[in-house]
């Protein structure tokens, strides 16, 4: 097992457009550098890995076993590789892995793969199809290439070491991968099955996970007799109904609140005040509709709606599918992303007394781009 895996992560991502280099961004919860790290440290298939980056401070040594080494890299990427070739001469290794630390997700079947072709040749090079047509430009005139007969090369790279190590001294001008000096020396190369997902990560967009937040509301009105009861936007057959400055739809008024606390936009009282005239006796859906506009205008999407309905009277069983059906044409949101579940107070205060109606309601949503 006289394998050695080398990281580059010395780069300094110009493209990536952030204030941080892509290998220290966060990725899926750690850095996009530490992936290749812990991937190569747990196949068990080297002797010794070697992360060549910048400012070798910044990655925590300790973490890591004693078999990592982290060294110091060049000004381009082919002098950090022959950096990390003369370092790990003194151990006299078989094989080398070179790896870009912008590649987070191989997998340890195609470390093993790699290897495993190792065994009768001197270079082994993943390779994937182009999904794109590509043009190719010579001065001024511009080429079509056969998409069939082009490819990708990836990363790891795996090579026996002494030839590698042999090209990469005599190269002066700089190579964006290692097979490039065996093929410009017409050297024998095996190209092996690579990954799609084992893309490179150049651009920030590459690696943005769209953020998802979440939103409590909670509202309790009074009941009082000779007033129609509304829940969920529909009126609900009842000997009472919900005093309020509204109709007093609990349900709607904490969906309202949930949604807001989920967009950071604080409360219904803000947008709705209850000592303006104008809101008086307003129908909830009326004062859901402006914040769900404002909610799909700024890309957000209900990921679901979560809604305890508290009480004695009405039985929500009773009323659940039409509640939620109403609600579902309201916020033009599918049915099977509302949950409406009912409690009572077990004749507990107001509530349970069947004086008052209360309602919570948790949402999440989903910003995209
Ligand atoms: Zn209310």
């Amino acid at each position: 097992m006289n394998n050695y895996f080398v990281i580059l992560g010395a780069g300094k991502s110009k493209r990536f457009h952030k204030n941080i280099a892509k290998q220290f961004y966060n990725y899926k919860n750690k850095d996009v550098i530490e992936h290749s790290i812990e991937k190569s440290l747990s196949s068990k298939l080297f002797k010794k890995v070697v992360v060549v980056v910048n400012n070798p401070k910044k990655i925590k040594n300790k973490k890591y076993s004693k078999n990592i080494t982290i060294i110091k890299g060049g000004r381009e990427r082919s002098d950090s590789s022959l950096l990390a070739l003369k370092y790990i001469r003194k151990y006299r290794p078989k094989n080398v892995f070179i790896h870009d630390a912008a590649r987070p997700n191989f997998t340890q079947k195609l470390l093993k793969n790699l290897l495993l072709n190792l065994k009768k040749n001197k270079a082994v090079v993943p390779i994937v199809k182009t999904r794109d047509s590509i043009k190719y430009k010579v001065r001024n005139n511009i080429f079509n290439l056969d998409k069939e007969k082009a490819f990708l090369t990836q990363t790891p790279q795996a090579f026996r070491y002494s030839d590698l190590y042999k090209l990469a001294i005599q190269k002066k001008s700089k190579i964006s991968d290692e097979v490039t000096l065996f093929l410009e020396r017409d050297y024998k190369v095996k190209f092996i099955h690579g990954e799609n997902q084992n893309s490179k990560i150049t651009f920030h967009d590459d690696i943005k996970l769209p953020t998802t937040f979440f939103g409590i509301g909670f509202d309790v009105h009074r009941l009082i007799k000779d007033k129609k009861l509304f829940l969920g936007g529909i009126k609900i057959p009842f000997h009472s109904g919900l005093k309020g400055h509204s109709d007093g739809d609990v349900i709607l008024h904490a969906i309202i609140d949930s949604i807001l606390g989920a967009m950071k936009k604080k409360d219904i009282g803000t947008y709705f005040p209850d000592n303006k005239k104008r809101y008086k006796n307003i129908r909830s859906p009326k004062m859901l509709w402006p914040i769900l506009s404002d909610l799909y205008k700024k890309n957000f999407l209900i990921n679901n709606l979560d809604i305890n309905l508290i009480c004695e009277q009405p039985k929500v069983s009773i009323h659940r599918n039409k509640i939620i059906n109403s609600i579902s044409s309201l916020m033009k949101l599918e049915k099977d992303r509302i949950n409406l579940k009912g409690k009572t107070a077990e004749k507990l205060g107001l509530i349970g007394k069947e004086k008052a109606i209360a309602c919570e309601v948790i949402v999440s949503i989903t910003k995209y781009d």
